[in-house]
């Protein structure tokens, strides 16, 4: 399951961290994912229980932060809120449009104790 991977490596992450910090466990933990991520919120939870059994991040506070996707028309500049990232530009209807929001998936924050 692609979100089992995703949870292990961010566990691989929040080890690291207590690591160099030099503490004990991870209190709390904050994430970004960005709409057009591809992650499925659900999957990630249970696979995310799985993940961080007898680790760092067992006993964690977790919270997500979501990133609505946003897009910026190449051909006229136009910047506009996409839900896919094949989303036409709303303003001249180009398809050439870069991904500028919505794709991250990222620990913005870690705090260990
Ligand atoms: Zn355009």
């Amino acid at each position: 399951m692609h979100e089992l991977s995703i949870a292990m490596s961010i566990v691989d992450i929040a080890r690291e961290a207590v690591e160099k910090a030099g503490a004990q466990a991870v209190e709390h933990i904050e994430l970004e994912i960005g709409q057009l991520a591809g992650i499925e919120l659900q999957a990630l939870e249970f696979a995310w229980s799985e993940a961080v059994r007898g680790s760092v991040l067992a006993h964690a506070t977790k919270s997500i932060n979501h990133i609505s996707g946003e897009a910026r028309c190449m051909e006229c500049n136009t910047a506009f809120p996409i839900q896919a990232a094949y989303d036409r530009c709303p303003s001249c209807t180009s398809l050439f449009i870069e991904v500028v929001h919505g794709k991250e998936l990222r620990v913005h924050a870690l705090t260990v104790h």
